[in-house]
């Protein structure tokens, strides 16, 4: 960056295709960087040419532009482990096929697998040199073999992988592919660009190509009469669509000088890499949990270890078993591996060929995960039993012994079993020993991932079917995308504090952090729902996203409001509400569901309970019974309780895993409702973790009736400091340890209003008390307890 930064300074560059000094000076710069990168690759300008693009997918985008166009449109087959975006180039061809090893060997033996091929037809076979999904390297001689074939067949290589840790060599001009793709920010980490090398002898199929773009042309005429000239004398020129990437080809030359002098060449770090691979894959493959079964199951060919420099770069794909088998949830991984500092890739890769050979996935499977709720990126990363991603680990350049040992003992440290009996989860808490509880705080959050507002110990706060009195009314959502802002994203919205003023009628909201000078300290917002303060609903009806689900907020229309927030946290964003009551998409509802954990208490002939590896599962019909209640912006349920003792257990966990007394976290991170605290007279009653094995809680002299509707799962928004908005590891990293049942990490159960005493049938009728419920600091708590059956 450095040295780009250096050659930015002290030269001016101008948009080619002029006279003035400038323009002369890219347009030199660019031809010499050219010719540097073809010789990177070992090609001869005489037999290659090179056409910078955006990156991979636009080199292959060009190559199935200028073949849809031919006249009789094009075959295509393509190998199973490729990319998404050769994947993509199906849609342009007349026929195609997806090719595994076996089916490309009988093509290059000469059985052509498009059979009533018209002679003219071209076909255009697309592989890629690695597979960026595990790592597995397809013969570069392909290429040269398919060619002996008597049709036009071409060749497409994706190098895109390949080219990170290995030299790419095309000296033998006869032999190498027609084209080839790559992205040069895979390489180098900046410039964002990438290039397609095309063979000088595969260059006619451009000649269909119908498009032309500016700075492709020797001559246009337009009015009355269509002709064009392209130019002629380089390919690139014709396929240089408009105004070059000037600046990012002039920052390739400083990365080309850069790499060589920080890792030596491209086999230097091949050597350097495939080191590295061999050393993770032997750790990755050699970690075993206390009962003998392995931790990881690797999905990259490196059986013997022995060739694996040449079969294979250096990227690793596997996922995690707990002792019992079952698999561990990629996102559950991620997140651990976010806090640690790792940066991995879980999931589906885009490579959707390669993902389902390795999970045997049938194509039935794959749609009916689609059908049950599964995308790209979501949380439910293991359906009926398998998982539907992989965890990539990929070496570069810089990767060094102890990045790789790190990473396992990492796995180690969070997913081996050491020994089945010395990680015994502590066992469920028995219902006799109920000491007397009370509701220790009770906190909501006016608008969604902000700061909480501490209801005062004297006050009756309201609960409604939907939760607490005000909470969760008010979200800030991204003015481009509508998307509910988070703290996952967004740390400091905690220290966003809001305040209910009712004498004002107003919420009135200052920003604990730095404000921006020419702000005010505190912004207020009428509790009145007056339409004038909205946006008007006909003209910006637009759906937000709120945890993923389409749903219709009023947006403020006050720039002082909307300002305030985006100026604060530097986003772009407006205030939103979402008040109770609405229909259609103006209103949401509960996911909450009892968890399995929470069902089957030990047992024991079924031996000890193993993180991440919880005894069999109660019927399906209970642990997916989801009833529909209201919510507003709330995550998941209308009411999160914690208990005190489970706050301090886990406080122990931390202080007894870090040798010196390490912060405690507060109670606060996890954002709860309602606090609940054993009298303080009787502190030692009540069991960590009681509050999983409740069916519900009686609260108050109304004892109005609340129903617990399951554990809330936890992400690693919990090391948000609320106090702060700093970041740190805990307490995630230890809940991942104590806490992780089915791979998934618990604290707190989630809750709702049910009914009270009063209404409960047999007396007078419908008493003021049970219209209007309310809870207080101070209030009795008397759990009941899930009865087993
Ligand atoms: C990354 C990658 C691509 C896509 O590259 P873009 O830069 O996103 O266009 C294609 N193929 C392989 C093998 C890759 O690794």
């Amino acid at each position: 960056m450095e040295r780009f930064a250096r050659d930015m300074a002290s030269n001016l560059f101008g948009n080619p295709h002029s006279a003035s000094a400038s323009s002369q000076r890219s347009t030199a710069r660019i031809e010499d960087i050219r010719l540097r990168v073809l010789r990177f690759f070992n090609a001869d300008p005489a037999e290659f040419d090179l056409v910078f693009v955006a990156n991979a997918t636009a080199g292959i985008k060009l190559v199935a532009d200028a073949l849809r166009a031919s006249p009789d449109g094009f075959d295509y087959g393509y190998h199973q482990a490729s990319h998404t975006s050769l994947v993509g180039v199906r849609e342009e061809a007349r026929n195609s096929l997806c090719l595994d090893n076996p089916q490309v060997e009988a093509w290059l033996a000469g059985r052509c697998p498009f059979q009533d091929n018209s002679e003219g037809r071209p076909v255009l076979f697309a592989y890629p040199a690695q597979s960026n999904m595990d790592g597995r390297r397809y013969p570069l001689s392909w290429a040269e073999r398919l060619r002996c074939g008597s049709r036009r067949t071409y060749t497409l290589l994706d190098a895109a992988a390949l080219v990170c840790s290995s030299p790419l060599d095309l000296s033998r001009a006869d032999a190498a592919p027609d084209f080839t793709v790559l992205s040069f920010y895979k390489i180098f980490g900046f410039p964002d660009l990438g290039a397609l090398l095309v063979r000088r002898e595969a260059e006619d199929v451009f000649e269909s190509r119908r498009y032309f773009g500016g700075g492709t042309v020797d001559m246009v005429v337009c009015l009355k009469e269509q002709w064009h000239a392209p130019k002629r004398q380089f390919l690139h020129e014709r396929l240089e669509d408009g105004t070059l990437p000037i600046h990012n080809i002039i920052a390739l030359d400083a990365a080309l000088d850069v790499h060589k002098q920080l890792f030596g060449s491209m086999r230097d770090i091949a050597a350097h890499t495939s080191f590295l691979l061999r050393r993770l894959y032997r750790g990755l493959q050699s970690l075993r949990h206390g009962n003998g079964e392995p931790v990881c199951a690797l999905y990259s060919a490196h059986a013997d270890g022995t060739e694996m420099s040449a079969a294979s770069g250096p990227v690793i794909a596997f996922n995690i078993r707990n002792s019992l088998g079952a698999w561990v949830s990629l996102t559950e991984v991620e997140k651990l591996a976010v806090l640690k500092g790792f940066h991995i890739r879980t999931g589906g890769v885009c490579n959707p060929g390669g993902i389902a050979s390795a999970l045997g996935l049938e194509p039935w499977e794959m749609k009916q995960n689609f059908s049950s709720g599964f995308r790209c990126g979501t949380e439910n990363d293991i359906m009926a039993g398998k998982p539907t991603g992989v965890i990539r680990v990929s070496l570069g350049a810089m990767s060094t012994i102890s990045d790789v040992d790190s990473f396992v003992n990492f796995v180690a440290e969070f997913y081996r079993d050491v020994s089945p009996a010395s990680r015994m989860s502590k066992p469920m808490p028995q219902p006799q020993s109920t000491p007397r509880l009370y509701v220790h705080s009770i906190s909501i959050y006016p608008i969604k991932s902000c700061g909480s507002f501490q209801i005062p110990p004297d006050v009756d706060w309201e609960v409604r079917p939907e939760g607490l009195a005000w909470d969760r009314e008010w979200c800030l959502v991204h003015q481009g995308t509508g998307q509910a802002l988070n703290q996952k994203r967004h740390p400091k919205m905690a220290l966003i504090r809001p305040r209910l003023d009712f004498e004002r009628g107003e919420l009135r909201v200052r920003f604990a952090g730095e404000v921006p000078a020419h702000l005010p300290q505190e912004v207020s917002i009428p509790l009145s729902k007056n339409p004038s303060l909205f946006h008007s609903p006909v003209a910006r009806s637009r759906t937000s996203r709120v945890c993923g689900e389409e749903v219709e907020v009023r947006t403020y229309s006050l720039s002082e409001i909307n300002g305030f927030f985006s100026d604060v946290l530097g986003v772009p964003c407006l205030l939103a509400r979402f008040p109770p009551g609405g229909q259609g998409k103006s209103m949401r509802h509960s996911k909450a569901h009892l968890q399995k954990h929470q069902v089957s208490l030990p047992h024991p002939s079924r031996g000890s309970l193993l993180p991440g590896s919880f005894p069999p599962s109660p019927p399906d019909s209970d642990t997916e019974r989801v009833v529909s209640r209201r919510i507003l912006l709330s995550n998941e349920s209308p009411i999160l309780a914690i208990t005190l003792p489970s706050v301090d257990a886990l406080n122990q966990d931390i202080q007894a895993a870090q040798a010196d007394s390490a912060r405690k976290v507060s109670p606060a991170v996890f954002r709860a409702n309602i606090v609940i605290g054993p009298d303080p007279g009787h502190p030692e009653g009540l069991p960590p973790y009681a509050e999983d094995s409740w069916s519900g809680v009686r609260i108050g002299r109304q004892q109005h009736g609340f129903e617990m509707l399951g554990a809330c799962r936890r992400c690693h928004m919990v090391c948000i400091d609320q106090e702060t908005a700093e970041k740190s590891e805990e307490p995630f990293v230890t809940l991942s340890k104590t806490r992780r049942f089915d791979g998934k990490v618990f604290f707190g159960v989630h809750m709702c209003y049910h009914n009270s005493v009063a209404d409960q049938g047999g007396g007078p009728g419908l008493t003021a008390e049970a219209q209007f419920p309310t809870v207080r600091v101070g209030d009795v708590v008397v759990p009941e307890w899930r009865r087993e059956e």
